[in-house]
């Protein structure tokens, strides 16, 4: 039998984006994973699907898995020659008890490695704009334990050295403790002004970040509700802040989107809101399946030399030509001599990214853009060839065969609707969760429609209805929706930048 191995890996603070490579390779190897009410449960997704994931977190108040269980789980899974991982928040030897889960798998002869992982308090000063040491303040630091239940431990704390023999002291869980922390400070010594910086939910999109002084935080904290999980950093490094923020001002920092694209293609469209600040929640409501018969277009493609254009509107069009090239035992070659049009940036760049050029991307990004340049230029007897969707308006088409050009239109896919995200959606729209939700199509929008019936009107206006441009709008409006904001060119980037605007107004 395989030898099993216990990875004690450390998740980091919550971006997910903040778990370190080598974890990331444990996890893409792990049979078992074993899991913290820390770690971002978004990670697991590295994880072979089918490996088994188990969570042991603790919720406060809510034990789920005594430790001794949890050790007993690392050396049982271990034994049975699996590769395990115990994915821990922040750093696993930071306040996590990995020290013990590590000695417990020692004693047992079972071999174990150790990754590291950011710890929360670092990650916390670094996203509340908080450099823990600095020349001009401090050039110490350090890492405390404020935990609610053992005062002895509290009590037994140095607080004279810490109050005056330390530079900046970072708590972990000592929000409850906070009232006797900043009083032991005061009390040996530390001044009351020391400005003091509670971190909840630390580089996640809901963190929140309060600053007041040894003597007013327990106040402020009170007052603005502030709960586990936090980190408290003391010191005057704290003040720096105000210069230094860089993450909670974002524009879109705080703002929840709900991203209706299919998954493939809003990867961009994700990273440029995050990059923002924003939190993104994808659950597609388009599928791009093949259409149900393939003949048509294959009977085109096959016949590619015949046709004078080509014309692509969408991504998906892009790639379904492409691939039913292939599958024709066809290449690139047999557009030699064809005109390529392409409708779109996106569409553009992705035919740009087979090596070929583009002859025409009409200014305005719809049908009509497209059909005033081609009506422009002539097209009396010209062959276009157009694989289209299932479902699309029919200006383009029409406009051409009016002008005397011959259209061959087949179908090249089609958009399905994704079952069983309902209750997700409805769950994010009923709790108020969403800010707004993104179109980027109008079967997008009709989708998210045909899957709540009448009873979106309810829930409209608890999230507002964002729009990639007029034709998805007036899809939106049409159904008796309201549109809160459509950019000026329909494309991802302008909507992104018109989002950042309507914030900031
Ligand atoms: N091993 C972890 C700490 C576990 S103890 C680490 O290295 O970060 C749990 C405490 O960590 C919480 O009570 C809180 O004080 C802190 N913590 C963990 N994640 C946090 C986050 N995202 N924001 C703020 N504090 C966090």
């Amino acid at each position: 039998m395989a030898s099993g191995k216990v990875y004690l890996v450390g998740a980091g603070p919550g971006d997910p984006g903040l778990l370190t490579l080598k974890g990331q390779q444990c996890l893409e190897l792990a049979d078992v994973v074993i899991y913290d009410y820390l770690a971002n449960p978004l990670l697991l997704g590295y994880a072979p699907s089918d490996a088994e994931k188990i969570y042991v977190g603790k919720v406060r108040g809510n034990h789920h898995l005594p430790q001794e269980e949890t050790n007993a789980l690392l050396a049982e899974k271990a034994a049975a020659g699996l590769q395990v991982v115990r994915l821990k928040g922040g750093d696993p030897y930071i306040f996590g008890r990995g020290g013990e889960e590590a000695a417990y798998l020692q004693e047992r002869d079972i071999p174990f490695e150790v990754i590291p992982g950011v710890t929360a308090g670092f990650a916390a000063a670094a996203y509340a704009g908080i450099p823990l040491t600095h020349r001009d303040v401090t050039t110490s630091l350090a890492l405390l334990t404020g935990h609610e239940r053992p005062e002895r431990k509290l009590s037994s704390l140095d607080w004279e050295k810490l109050a005056t023999g330390l530079g900046t002291l970072i708590f972990y869980m000592g929000l409850s403790n906070l009232k006797l922390i900043s009083e032991q400070l005061v009390k040996h010594g530390r001044s009351p002004q020391t400005p003091v910086a509670v971190v909840q939910w630390a580089t996640l999109p809901r963190q929140r970040t309060l600053v007041g002084t040894l003597e007013t935080i327990v106040a402020d904290v009170a007052r603005e509700g502030l709960e586990p999980p936090a980190v408290i950093v003391i010191g005057d490094v704290v003040k720096y802040r105000e210069e230094l923020r860089w993450y909670d001002n974002l524009p879109l920092f705080g703002k929840r989107f709900l991203i209706t694209r299919p998954r493939a293609q809003a990867a961009d469209f994700v990273q440029k809101l995050q990059q923002q600040g924003a939190e993104t929640i994808c659950i597609p409501t388009i599928e791009i399946a093949p259409p149900d018969d393939l003949r048509p277009f294959d009977e085109a493609v096959q016949k590619l030399t015949d046709f004078d254009s080509l014309i692509l509107t969408s991504v998906n069009g892009v790639e379904a030509f492409f691939e039913r090239l292939t599958a024709n035992k066809l290449d690139v070659r047999s557009l030699a001599g064809i005109q390529l049009i392409a409708v779109g940036p996106k569409t553009a760049e992705a035919i740009a990214q087979r090596g070929l050029r583009p002859d025409l991307v009409p200014a305005r990004y719809q049908a009509e853009g497209l059909v005033e340049e081609l009506l422009a230029a002539g097209v009396e007897g010209h062959r276009f060839l157009y694989p289209r969707a299932k479902v699309v308006r029919p200006v383009l088409i029409e406009a051409l065969k009016k002008a005397g050009a011959e259209v061959i239109a087949p179908e090249a896919y089609q958009n399905v609707r994704p079952t069983g995200k309902e209750d997700m959606i409805r769950h994010l729209l009923s709790e108020g969760e969403l800010d707004a939700i993104c179109f980027s199509s109008s079967s997008t929008f009709d989708n998210l429609l045909a899957m709540f019936g009448d009873e979106l009107k309810k829930l409209q206006g608890r999230a507002e209805f964002f729009s990639i441009g007029p034709i998805t709008s007036e899809t939106i409006r049409k159904n008796g929706f309201e549109v809160a904001l459509e950019p000026g060119k329909s494309t991802l980037d302008d909507l992104v930048a018109a989002m950042v605007q309507y914030y900031q107004q």
